[in-house]
């Protein structure tokens, strides 16, 4: 059987190009990824996305957009694509054991945290280091933590620590922020937070099977210094990466990894293959801009689907 649309990735860009493919009898093809539901899932309340004035909850707003999917015939499967050949028609899609032919792919596989790329980083992830404050800040109530980035993330991230941490330090690479100037105010008028400039982590100190994270050790990257932080967890917000690592050489990518799409369009150089989300966006980031693109790709995909 050779599916109309496979959508690849089930944050608010894949779901919402469900629910208009699902609506134009499209049947669309739907497999969730590792994360199903998308970065929203590890958020808790959303404020900003239209049609909820109290607000809702990241992973309540998810289950409903795919509830509204599955509603209109959407059919969605738990698997993660590893491979795929667009160098013909149908083109070919393999997740899990399976393969699924289509005429048409959408591919919303979004973005995730970059890491800084050091060995106990990854050592500790999930015993002190987090790339979540939202998922994670919970557990640092009463203890010291610090945020490496000087964007808004890091921003936001440090700021929302601070109703748990005693203290929270922002350790940024340069002497200046990056953050917009309203996320920089706020930080840096919180008497919890307190600034390390020109520094990066050298090494997460502390181990997996005792304590955990006991410890960074620093350097100042203009006087060299080497320095040590007492703190218990440490927040990694420095920026996104596209999830387009089994798409290279499949669809053109820019320098920084993201799907080339057009301003005005989410095809990609592919005929028949669209990206919309996060996966091509590397500037908006909001759920409601993915949703919006999510969108386009569907309508794009049922009319090429048309010709
Ligand atoms: P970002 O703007 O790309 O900032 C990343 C920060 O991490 C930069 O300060 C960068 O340093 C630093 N960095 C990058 N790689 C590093 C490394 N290997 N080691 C140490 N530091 C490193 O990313 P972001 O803060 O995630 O924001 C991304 C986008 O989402 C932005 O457009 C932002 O405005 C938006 N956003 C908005 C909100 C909001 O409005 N509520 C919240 C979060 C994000 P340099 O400055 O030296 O490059």
């Amino acid at each position: 059987m050779i599916r109309n649309v496979v959508i690849i990735g089930s944050g608010p860009a894949g779901l919402t190009a469900a629910i208009y493919s699902a609506r134009a009898n499209l049947e669309p093809f739907m497999i969730e990824g590792k994360e199903p539901g998308g970065q929203l899932t590890l958020t808790t309340a959303v404020e900003n996305f239209p049609g909820f004035s109290e607000g809702i909850q990241g992973p309540d707003l998810m289950e409903e957009m795919r509830k509204q999917a599955q509603r209109f015939g959407a059919h969605i499967v738990n698997g993660f694509v590893h491979k795929v050949d667009f160098s013909s028609r149908p083109f070919r899609v393999w997740y899990g054991d399976e393969e699924v032919q289509a005429k048409t792919v959408i591919i919303s596989t979004g973005s995730s945290a970059k890491l800084i790329g050091i060995e106990s980083e990854s050592r500790l992830m999930g015993h002190g280091v987090s790339t979540c404050a939202t998922c994670d800040g919970f557990f640092y109530r009463g203890k010291r933590i610090a945020v490496v980035g000087g964007g808004d993330s890091a921003m936001e991230e440090a700021t929302f620590l601070t109703k748990f941490a005693t203290e929270a330090y922002v350790i940024h690479r340069r002497d200046s922020l990056r953050a917009s100037k309203i996320m920089q105010d706020r930080a840096l008028a919180n008497p919890k937070i307190k600034f390390i400039w020109d520094t990066v982590v050298d090494e997460v100190l502390g181990s997996r099977e005792k304590d955990g994270l006991t410890g960074l050790k620093l350097k100042n990257v203009k006087s060299g210094q080497i320095s040590t932080l007492d703190v218990e967890g440490l927040f990694v917000a420095i920026g996104h990466n596209p999830n387009t690592e089994i798409f290279r050489g499949q669809v053109e990518l820019d320098s920084k990894g993201y799907i080339k799409t057009p301003g005005n369009s989410t095809r990609t150089n592919v005929a028949g293959v669209f990206a919309c989300g996060d996966v091509q966006d590397s500037v908006y980031r909001q759920a409601i801009t993915a949703a919006g693109t999510g969108c386009m790709a569907a309508i794009e995909a049922e009319r090429w689907l048309s010709h």
